[in-house]
């Protein structure tokens, strides 16, 4: 496909899905009923579904072909066996935990390394790893440099964790209280960014040195290993499968949830080179998951991921889901929309903050603009800001570091038209910004908030409290 300038979608369609047309006062009852969460929707009234890439792509003909070949064994499937070589053929980690997704993975993981007094340094724990790492009564830590924290910097590798933080983390709570340092390729809560492989190198040495395992939380490998092959000197002639072993090399076990890069509808798992750590894993995996040739998943789920890690690490299917989302970036950044930047990978984020100046944080602008979003044109999409990261365990709240909303981009399953109509819509909702609303939050759980909060208008508890 060189020497053209159109990057075409590598695939065409055998199979599609209608979409539903609502119309404007529908979807306003629609949000009414969802207490203005867009988690709370049902699919069939959103038009563009943007709420996430994890478990939303299309499979491939030769994916749904897996599925045929999957074997229901309990014990000792086939289907384990090729899933198993599938993940070690990039990442050759002595063991390979199966698990429902990746939460499954980390809820493991954080029971036999967390607990409390512990530390777990990243660049950034995304909104799961996070809960899971708290609530086994560890604290995890975001160490992302400064620059990477100003949306508007353009920097190549800005899901670079901060070296010399980590080393006056360690310094400051001691390496024995540091069970494992995870980094998280790409860094999904910090815009999508990338980690370059020098930065891996610097953080596996601090690790090395002070006999600290390094993890990696490798939803995004092979989007993170395009971006190093596109950007990082000398990478360019790389096969992106060579910079994936690069990448595995440097850890000690990996996280993974196979909805984003397994190019999976479910799935995960956990990979660890530690023995002991393996078998307390494998005794919690049988807890909740089921059997380690299994692990809460059918045979036919892991034949799937086996197939789709042989077609994310192809390039021209990574050259098109990369530049699909940078088309996307690249429309509403002529358009002045403030987002971002570089793109990520998987996902756009626009800046609410900087499009919604006059809405305080804690009357988060980022779920104010993605209700809007809903509401103009059916698009559905995630906030990244402070109704995500702002209550604290101790039940107060602050305001998160970047009010963000994600547009996060469905593998293989959008067309560029359906990108060109999302862009229109996002425009006609910057055009009318500073008359947008806060919110208020009516009812909330003690964590993960944003699965099930309700909210309502700010302007009405305003009024409400006058009344009162
Ligand atoms: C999606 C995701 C997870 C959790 O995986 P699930 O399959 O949704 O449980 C963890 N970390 C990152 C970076 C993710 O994007």
């Amino acid at each position: 496909m060189h020497g053209f300038k159109t990057i075409i979608e590598p695939f065409r369609i055998k199979s599609v899905e209608p979409l539903t047309l609502t119309t404007r006062e529908e979807r306003e009852a629609r949000l009414e009923d969802a207490g203005f969460n867009l988690f709370k929707l049902r699919s069939q009234d959103v038009l563009i579904d943007l709420l996430t890439d994890s478990g939303t792509g299309a499979m491939s003909a030769e994916q749904w072909a897996s599925l045929q070949r999957g074997d229901e064994s309990y014990a000792g499937s086939p289907s384990f066996f090729r899933f198993e070589a599938a993940v070690k053929a990039l990442f050759p980690f002595r063991h390979v935990i199966p698990t429902h997704q990746g939460r499954a993975a980390e809820k493991i993981l954080f029971s036999v390394v967390g607990g409390p007094g512990k530390v777990v340094p990243s660049n950034t724990l995304f909104d799961t790893t996070r809960a899971n790492v708290e609530y086994s009564g560890a604290r995890g830590v975001d160490l992302l440099p400064a620059d990477a924290r100003v949306p508007s910097k353009r920097l190549p590798f800005k899901g670079n964790l901060d070296v010399a933080a980590l080393e006056r983390l360690i310094a400051e709570v001691g390496a024995a209280q540091v069970p494992l340092v995870l980094v998280t390729v790409t860094n999904n809560s910090g815009g999508g960014q990338p980690v370059s492989l020098a930065n891996l190198h610097a953080v596996s040495a601090v690790c090395r040195r002070h006999g600290i395992p390094l993890f990696l939380d490798a939803c995004r490998f092979a989007e993170n290993a395009w971006f190093i092959r596109e950007r990082e000197p000398g990478q360019q002639d790389r096969s992106v499968t060579d910079i994936v072993r690069e990448m595995a090399s440097l850890a000690d076990g990996m996280t993974m949830s196979a909805k984003k890069d397994g190019l999976a509808n479910i799935g995960g798992w956990l990979a660890l080179n530690d023995e002991r750590w393996a078998e307390q894993c494998r005794n919690l995996l049988i807890l909740t998951e089921g059997f380690p040739t299994y692990g809460g998943l059918s045979g036919r789920d892991l034949d799937a991921i086996a197939t789709g890690l042989g077609e994310v690490v192809q390039h021209d299917y990574l050259r098109y889901r990369i530049r699909s989302t940078e088309y996307l970036g690249e429309a509403l950044e002529r358009r002045g929309v403030p987002i971002v930047l570089p793109v990520g990978g998987h996902a756009v984020y626009l800046d609410a903050a900087a499009l919604l100046p006059h809405v305080p944080a804690l009357q988060y602008p980022g779920q104010a603009l993605a209700v809007e979003l809903y509401r103009e044109g059916g698009v559905r999409s995630c906030e990244i800001g402070s109704v995500m990261f702002g209550l604290r365990p101790d039940g107060t709240e602050a305001p998160a570091a970047m009010e963000l909303v994600r547009l996060a981009m469905p593998r293989r399953t959008y067309t560029q038209s359906h990108v060109d109509y999302v862009v229109e819509v996002v425009e006609r909702v910057a055009a009318r910004a500073n008359a947008i609303q806060g919110l208020r939050i009516a009812e909330q759980p003690r964590a993960l908030r944003h699965f099930t909060a309700r909210f309502a208008p700010w302007r009405q508890s305003a009024v409400a409290e006058c009344a009162a």
